[in-house]
Formats: structure tokens, C-alpha cells, sequence
């Protein structure tokens, strides 16, 4: 598989969904002890789900994480020059730079488009709106708290991913050799073993299956968790 099919096979079962939201904006005076006229400080809590879509439904939640909560959320950054708060355009690079600090964001592991959409669009329209206001040249602190919600959502076809390719003979977990779902042979068709039980079916009949249901036909057993390998800290 190219790299460009492969990665197109995983945009069809992930998809990230990044929603920045402003919780409040306030602008204080410089803190003149400190040595700097403008500064921004940012208050931003990150929350992380993992959500779980079967075709026509809403997403189940089925892991959720909250980073960066509490005091320690708030960092503090002196803005040298005014004049890169006073066009939008520089002003949400200015923001964006300062966000890319955060430790909170970046645990998050986001792509070059991702950091593009991180900056809500109503704090670049306030902090544009002071920095060029008549008293702006006084001093300021910009002060605002944002939250960032990052949404990784599967897919069923995720499902069938995370199975085995079924080798011949090999040592899973004994299943007799017909398929559990269609009862024909097993043998001289494609078959997979799912990840967490090697119960295995036909990767047609199996297929068929995830697109009502999410646990093995056999046992029960719940697949979803084993798509998720690439996330084992949440
Ligand atoms: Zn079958
Ligand atoms: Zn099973």
C-alpha cells in the first residue's frame, strides 16, 4: 500500500475534530514589575475524547481525558511589539506561537493544519480591537481562557483493521474450521481472527457484522477497545 492509500485507509476510520472555544476575555493593566508593557495570559484547559461511530448513529464516548486543568493551566507571555497584535493576520500568528508553548497542547500531538485552527477566532477580534485602541500604548494585559476539545472519532471500518489476517494452521485459540456467522468452510476464503479473543470468521462475514455491532459473535467480548493502540495513555 502507498503511503498516500495508506493514509487515506486511516482518514476513513479516524477523524479528528478540534473545537477551540473563548470562555472569557478581560484586559488588565501592565504588570509594570515585571519590565513589560504587553503581555498575554492564557488560561487553557485541553479536554481529549475518544469516541466511537457506527454508520447513521451518534458517537459513543468511550474514553475521555481532561489535561492541564487547575492553576497550573496558566502561563504568562511578554508581547515585545504592539504592532504584531494590530492586524489580525499577526495577531493570530502571535497567538498560535504562544499556544504552541503549552505543554497542555502540545501533549496533543497536532498537525501543521491542526495548530492553523487551534486559535478561536473571537479572541484575535478582541485582542486586534485593544491593541489598536486610542489607550493601547499605556500597557496591557491581555487576559483570556480558552478550552480545546480534541475529538478522535472510529469508525466501524476501524473494527475490521484491527483484526489478523488468519494464517493457516495457526496456534490461536481452537476454532472448528467453519465460519461462526455463515457456517461455510473457513478454508479458501479470506479470514481474520479478531484482536482480543482469535475467534476468527470470514473478513466478509465479519465486515457484515460490525456494521450492527461491536463485540465478537463468539464471546461478547467488546472490540473497540483493541483499536485503540495508539492511544494507551488515555
Ligand atoms: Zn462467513
Ligand atoms: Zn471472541
Amino acid at each position: 500500500m502507498s503511503m498516500h492509500a495508506a493514509a487515506a485507509a486511516a482518514g476513513a476510520r479516524v477523524k479528528r475534530r478540534l473545537e477551540p472555544t473563548m470562555i472569557c476575555f478581560s484586559e488588565e493593566p501592565a504588570l509594570a514589575e515585571a519590565g513589560y508593557r504587553f503581555a498575554m495570559r492564557v488560561t487553557c484547559n485541553v479536554k481529549q475524547s475518544l469516541e466511537f461511530r457506527r454508520s447513521g448513529q451518534r458517537p459513543d464516548v468511550l474514553r475521555e481525558k481532561y489535561i492541564g486543568a487547575g492553576n497550573g493551566s496558566t502561563t504568562t507571555f511578554p508581547v515585545g511589539d504592539l504592532s504584531a497584535l494590530q492586524s489580525d493576520s499577526a495577531c493570530r500568528g502571535a497567538v498560535r506561537c504562544m499556544l504552541a508553548e503549552l505543554p497542555q497542547l502540545r501533549s496533543l500531538h497536532l498537525a501543521d493544519g491542526e495548530w492553523d485552527s487551534v486559535v478561536p477566532a473571537d479572541i484575535v477580534r478582541q485582542i486586534v480591537r485593544v491593541a489598536r485602541g486610542d489607550d493601547a500604548n499605556d500597557g496591557f494585559t491581555f487576559c483570556f481562557a480558552m478550552k480545546v476539545h480534541l475529538r478522535i472519532i472510529y469508525n466501524n471500518k476501524a473494527l475490521l483493521m484491527a483484526c489478523n489476517e488468519r494464517e493457516p494452521g495457526s496456534d490461536g485459540i481452537e476454532t472448528d474450521d467453519d465460519c461462526p456467522i455463515c457456517l461455510d468452510s473457513l478454508e479458501g476464503e479470506p479470514a481474520v481472527e479478531l484482536p482480543h479473543c482469535k475467534h476468527a470468521f470470514h473478513r466478509g462475514s465479519i465486515s457484515t457484522w460490525f456494521c450492527n455491532k461491536t463485540t465478537c459473535p463468539l464471546c461478547v467480548g467488546d472490540v473497540r477497545p483493541c483499536v485503540l493502540p495508539e492511544f494507551p495513555d488515555l
